[in-house]
């Protein structure tokens, strides 16, 4: 049986195992964890981001560029300043040369605006007049009041199913740099769409350009962040609360907020020619959602194993620890309980007695002139005697009764419930038994007698006492010729 104090070490070394494989793998997986999250975040943030924001930069660029030149090259043509001049006689002539723009660049419209007669010439006529009150005809004053030689501008075009369009609105000026109109040709920002889309849709970012005053100007065809759309300004966006905190008016850099609980990186940059802002955005979650599994994954795995390992080892503690119990209490000549384990069992059954007011006997047994038999017949052979003698003894015995290799060639059986009439008939029969009995070794027969003494156990008697008294039993039965039982009375 375990001592309590073993018991508690072995319940320390399972908690300290616990410990130990629980931090270990703890540990490591939570670094690899984090390892791995920002390997994910530093590679969105220092390349995911800034490559999609250059790839749709050179986009733009590669949309604008030509027809920034195919504008001013309107602006210079001497024709168009010469027919203004010479009084915009002829709408045709105007019309057919925008045509021929168009049709030539590949441009989806082209126009011309006259300062002097407010007229908007395009390839099918003269659409309108422009009017300073006209909200849609607001840009025509901004540009005529513009330092800069011309703007971009996206706005829906009227004469083309008010399709999204860049406009290059360049400002005309006569031979004396007197302002006379404005030209230039729009096209459709398809392609810069369909790009933002592909990257919306194929790598789950958000691509949107803002204005200066923050407000939305051009996205994808499914929206911009959180599918807000364009014309609505960040700060109607619900969600976007912490970004807006952070950036409260557009500027260039890389920044980090959360939207619903989510972390999002963002790459901002100034485009120059627009005087917009490209925000590439994309949240973390997506990208993290699979290692984020792994982790788990590898967390159930450390729990199992660490739930097998630890279960392993309580159960083989368990068993070393009730086979050394058993080795402690155990004879291992005879298989019997020793001293030791016949101690704690006599002591609960002399409790057990006095409690149920039952009797209790003790036969002390004692082989004898065994030193002879050691001595002409070996050692090996007494050790077959006492092996033999033990097992003759126990098949005399009840499951109650408590048997006991008390030392040498000396044995103690402690008889519960038992009168020392039944206790000595009992002994009478395995005197005569042992008597009887042969024991075989090396091809020799070896006999064998013993002496027994009996007690009863007696009111207030302690274990010491009733064995005492078989031990005085035992002596006389020794005095009295051996191979005979005597008893103790009290
Ligand atoms: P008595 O009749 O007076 O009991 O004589 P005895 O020779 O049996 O008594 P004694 O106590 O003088 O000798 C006991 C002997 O038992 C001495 C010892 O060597 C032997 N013995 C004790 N334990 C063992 C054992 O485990 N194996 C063997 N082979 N002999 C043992
Ligand atoms: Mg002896
Ligand atoms: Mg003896």
């Amino acid at each position: 049986m375990p001592s309590p104090r073993s018991t508690i070490s072995q319940g320390a070394l399972v908690w300290l195992l616990l410990v130990l494989l629980g931090c270990g793998f703890l540990t490591t997986s939570l670094v690899s964890y984090y390892a791995a999250r920002e390997t994910i975040r530093s590679n969105i943030v220092n390349t995911e981001l800034p490559l999609t924001s250059d790839n749709v930069y050179s986009e733009i660029q590669k949309d604008l560029v030509r027809p920034v030149l195919i504008s001013s090259m309107m602006a210079r043509d001497t024709f168009v300043r010469d027919w203004v001049m010479a009084g915009e006689q002829d709408v045709e002539q105007m019309t057919r040369y925008l045509r021929e723009v168009q049709a030539h660049y590949g441009a989806v419209t082209s126009f011309f605006v006259s300062e002097r007669t407010r007229t908007y010439y395009q390839t099918q006529g003269v659409l309108k007049q422009v009017k300073p009150d006209e909200p849609r005809d607001a840009w025509y004053f901004r540009v005529r009041e513009m330092q800069a030689p011309y703007e971009i501008n996206v706005d829906v075009d009227l004469a083309n199913q008010d399709r999204l369009t860049v406009f290059i609105n360049y400002q005309v000026f006569d031979y004396q740099q007197r302002f006379i109109g404005a030209t230039g040709v729009g096209l459709t920002v398809d392609a810069v769409i369909e790009l933002i889309d592909d990257y919306q849709t194929r790598y789950g970012r958000s691509v949107y350009f803002v204005d200066g005053s923050g407000r939305i100007v051009l996205t994808g065809a499914s929206g911009g962040p959180l599918g807000a759309g364009v014309g609505q300004a960040l700060s109607e966006v619900d969600g976007l609360e912490e970004l807006l905190a952070k950036l409260p008016r557009p500027r260039d850099g890389n920044f980090e907020y959360h939207e619903h609980g989510r972390t999002h990186f963002l790459n901002v940059r100034f485009i120059p020619e627009l005087n917009w802002y490209l925000y590439v955005d994309k949240h973390e979650n997506g990208a993290v959602a699979g290692i984020r599994q792994s982790l788990y994954l590898n967390l159930l795995i450390c729990l199992l194993v660490t739930a097998i390992v630890l279960s392993l080892v309580s159960l083989a503690l368990r068993r070393y620890q009730a086979r050394i119990g058993a080795l402690a209490t155990t004879d291992a000549l005879t298989e019997l309980p020793n001293r030791r384990g016949f101690d704690l069992l006599a002591n609960q059954a002399i409790q057990e007695a006095r409690r149920n007011q039952g009797p209790l006997c003790a036969l002390l047994l004692d082989l004898d002139h065994f030193k002879q038999l050691n001595d002409s017949h070996g050692h090996l052979a007494g050790d077959e005697v006492l092996r033999g003698f033990a097992r003759r003894l126990g098949d005399n015995l009840r499951q109650a009764d408590i048997i006991c290799r008390w030392g040498g060639e000396e044995f103690i059986l402690l008889l519960k419930d038992t009168t020392p009439e039944q206790a000595r008939q009992l002994g009478e029969k395995i005197r005569q038994q042992v008597e009887q009995s042969r024991f075989s070794y090396a091809g020799s027969e070896l006999r064998i007698t013993a002496s027994i003494g009996l007690a009863e156990l007696q009111a207030g008697d302690a274990l010491d006492q009733l064995i005492a008294r078989a031990d005085r039993a035992l002596y006389r039965a020794k005095q009295t010729g051996r191979n005979r039982l005597c008893e103790e009375t009290a």
